[in-house]
């Protein structure tokens, strides 16, 4: 497993951490994004997604767990599973079926830690507050 630890000093500056990782994914990819109310969660899967080609506006899901955004080569799932947190479990198996697979690379923020569907994410994303802008993300890949 590899890991990689950078502290960004503003919200560009994570988007732009967010894009570099974009270029690593391949189809079919999941990346779980993890960190408190604020830490830049969104922002990160932002830079992202725009790297990889989509235009419309990235905002948080509100009224269901995700959103899907056509990109360039691929379909990018953004999904929030902040009121899932009771985990995955409880809920119906199927929940996820339409944001993940092939054709479709996913973020997947504040997922519950022993999701069988997330178990196989091939990166993990940490932010944690640094006080003021900064920012501490940690990636692990593998
Ligand atoms: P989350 O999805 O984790 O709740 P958001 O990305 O929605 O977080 O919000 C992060 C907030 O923190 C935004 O208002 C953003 O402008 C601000 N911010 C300040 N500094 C940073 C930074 N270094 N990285 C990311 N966001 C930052
Ligand atoms: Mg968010």
């Amino acid at each position: 497993m590899s890991v990689s630890v950078v502290e960004t000093l503003d919200p560009q500056e994570t988007e732009a951490l967010g894009a570099e990782l974009a270029a690593r994914l391949r189809d079919g990819d999941v990346v779980l994004v993890r960190g408190e109310l604020g830490s830049g969660k969104t922002t990160f899967v932002r830079g992202a997604a725009r790297a990889l080609g989509v235009t419309d506006p990235i905002t948080s899901p509100t009224f269901s767990i995700g959103h899907r955004y056509r990109a360039t080569h691929t379909t990018v799932s953004h999904l929030d599973l902040y009121r899932l947190a009771g985990g995955l479990q409880a809920e119906d198996p199927g929940l996820l079926d339409d944001y993940l697979g092939p054709g479709r690379i996913a973020f997947v923020e504040w997922p519950a830690a022993d999701s069988a569907e997330l178990s196989s994410a091939r990166l993990r994303v940490t932010l944690t507050h640094r006080g003021a802008d900064r920012r501490r993300i940690e990636v692990a890949e593998g």
